[in-house]
Protein backbone atom coordinates (compact mmCIF):
# COMPACT_ATOMS: atom_id res chain seq x y z
CA UNK A 1 0.00 0.00 0.00
CA UNK A 2 1.74 3.20 -1.22
CA UNK A 3 0.55 5.43 1.71
CA UNK A 4 1.50 3.11 4.55
CA UNK A 5 4.20 4.22 6.85
CA UNK A 6 5.58 0.62 7.68
CA UNK A 7 4.94 -0.55 4.35
CA UNK A 8 7.82 2.34 3.50
CA UNK A 9 10.04 1.34 6.17
CA UNK A 10 10.03 -2.21 5.23
CA UNK A 11 11.12 -0.68 1.47
CA UNK A 12 13.68 1.18 3.03
CA UNK A 13 11.78 4.54 1.98
CA UNK A 14 11.80 5.37 5.14
CA UNK A 15 15.19 4.56 7.19
CA UNK A 16 14.61 2.57 10.61
CA UNK A 17 16.72 1.05 13.24
CA UNK A 18 16.98 -3.06 11.96
CA UNK A 19 16.92 -5.94 14.83
CA UNK A 20 15.64 -8.72 12.73
CA UNK A 21 14.21 -9.95 9.44
CA UNK A 22 13.31 -12.76 7.34
CA UNK A 23 11.07 -13.82 4.47
CA UNK A 24 8.17 -12.81 6.25
CA UNK A 25 8.47 -10.12 8.82
CA UNK A 26 10.53 -6.97 9.52
CA UNK A 27 11.68 -5.99 12.84
CA UNK A 28 12.39 -2.55 13.90
CA UNK A 29 13.11 0.12 17.03
CA UNK A 30 10.11 1.85 17.95
CA UNK A 31 11.00 5.40 17.38
CA UNK A 32 9.52 6.73 20.77
CA UNK A 33 10.25 3.64 23.04
CA UNK A 34 8.29 3.46 26.42
CA UNK A 35 10.63 0.67 27.25
CA UNK A 36 14.25 0.36 27.98
CA UNK A 37 14.09 -2.34 24.72
CA UNK A 38 10.69 -1.64 22.14
CA UNK A 39 10.41 -3.02 18.82
CA UNK A 40 7.75 -3.46 16.32
CA UNK A 41 7.51 -6.60 14.67
CA UNK A 42 5.42 -6.10 11.07
CA UNK A 43 5.06 -8.50 8.41
CA UNK A 44 5.79 -7.61 4.83
CA UNK A 45 2.71 -8.07 3.94
CA UNK A 46 0.10 -5.22 4.21
CA UNK A 47 -2.47 -6.30 6.84
CA UNK A 48 -4.42 -3.34 8.38
CA UNK A 49 -5.11 -4.58 11.76
CA UNK A 50 -6.07 -7.80 13.67
CA UNK A 51 -9.61 -7.07 12.24
CA UNK A 52 -9.31 -7.20 8.81
CA UNK A 53 -6.36 -10.38 8.85
CA UNK A 54 -8.15 -13.14 6.96
CA UNK A 55 -8.01 -17.48 7.59
CA UNK A 56 -5.45 -17.09 4.88
CA UNK A 57 -2.95 -14.90 7.11
CA UNK A 58 -3.01 -17.86 9.91
CA UNK A 59 0.83 -19.12 9.02
CA UNK A 60 1.95 -15.68 8.85
CA UNK A 61 0.63 -15.09 12.58
CA UNK A 62 1.75 -17.97 13.97
CA UNK A 63 5.09 -17.67 12.43
CA UNK A 64 5.24 -13.81 14.25
CA UNK A 65 4.24 -15.05 17.40
CA UNK A 66 6.60 -18.36 17.64
CA UNK A 67 9.59 -15.77 16.13
CA UNK A 68 8.87 -13.23 18.78
CA UNK A 69 10.60 -15.12 21.93
CA UNK A 70 13.62 -15.49 19.31
CA UNK A 71 13.87 -12.02 19.05
CA UNK A 72 13.41 -11.08 22.33
CA UNK A 73 16.47 -13.61 23.30
CA UNK A 74 18.67 -11.71 20.85
CA UNK A 75 17.46 -8.35 21.99
CA UNK A 76 18.59 -9.85 25.71
CA UNK A 77 14.97 -10.52 27.71
CA UNK A 78 15.80 -13.21 29.66
CA UNK A 79 13.49 -11.76 32.35
CA UNK A 80 10.69 -11.97 30.36
CA UNK A 81 8.84 -9.36 27.87
CA UNK A 82 5.38 -8.21 27.14
CA UNK A 83 3.72 -8.14 23.54
CA UNK A 84 1.20 -5.74 22.31
CA UNK A 85 -0.99 -6.08 19.97
CA UNK A 86 -3.38 -2.58 19.60
CA UNK A 87 -6.40 -3.41 16.96
CA UNK A 88 -7.91 -0.01 15.03
CA UNK A 89 -8.74 3.53 16.24
CA UNK A 90 -10.10 1.79 19.60
CA UNK A 91 -7.68 0.03 20.55
CA UNK A 92 -4.86 2.72 20.48
CA UNK A 93 -3.65 1.50 16.93
CA UNK A 94 -2.23 4.36 15.15
CA UNK A 95 -0.54 2.70 12.65
CA UNK A 96 -2.43 0.84 10.14
CA UNK A 97 -0.15 -1.54 9.11
CA UNK A 98 -0.61 -4.72 11.26
CA UNK A 99 2.41 -4.50 14.35
CA UNK A 100 3.34 -6.46 17.80
CA UNK A 101 5.13 -4.42 19.78
CA UNK A 102 7.89 -6.28 21.87
CA UNK A 103 8.66 -4.53 25.45
CA UNK A 104 10.88 -4.88 28.20
CA UNK A 105 14.54 -4.31 29.30
CA UNK A 106 13.42 -3.10 32.77
CA UNK A 107 10.81 -2.81 35.62
CA UNK A 108 6.91 -3.45 34.70
CA UNK A 109 4.84 -0.98 34.21
CA UNK A 110 6.07 0.73 30.73
CA UNK A 111 4.57 4.38 30.30
P1 LIG B 1 0.32 1.64 17.43
O1 LIG B 1 -0.20 2.73 18.32
O2 LIG B 1 0.12 0.27 18.01
O3 LIG B 1 -0.20 1.76 16.01
O4 LIG B 1 1.87 1.82 17.39
C1 LIG B 1 2.55 2.62 16.46
C2 LIG B 1 3.96 2.75 16.93
O5 LIG B 1 4.76 3.16 15.82
C3 LIG B 1 4.17 3.78 18.04
O6 LIG B 1 4.73 3.14 19.19
C4 LIG B 1 5.12 4.79 17.41
O7 LIG B 1 6.07 5.30 18.33
C5 LIG B 1 5.78 3.97 16.31
N1 LIG B 1 6.30 4.73 15.18
C6 LIG B 1 5.69 5.72 14.49
N2 LIG B 1 6.47 6.16 13.48
C7 LIG B 1 7.61 5.42 13.53
C8 LIG B 1 8.82 5.40 12.76
N3 LIG B 1 9.01 6.21 11.72
N4 LIG B 1 9.78 4.52 13.10
C9 LIG B 1 9.60 3.69 14.17
N5 LIG B 1 8.49 3.64 14.92
C10 LIG B 1 7.50 4.51 14.62
ZN1 LIG C 1 1.62 -1.27 5.04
Amino acid sequence: MNDCLFCKIIDGEIPSKKVYEDEHIYVFEDIAPKAPVHVLVVPRKHIRSLKEASSEDKELLAHIQLTIPKIAQQLGLDAGFRTVLNTEKGGGQEVFHIHYHILGGGPMPFA
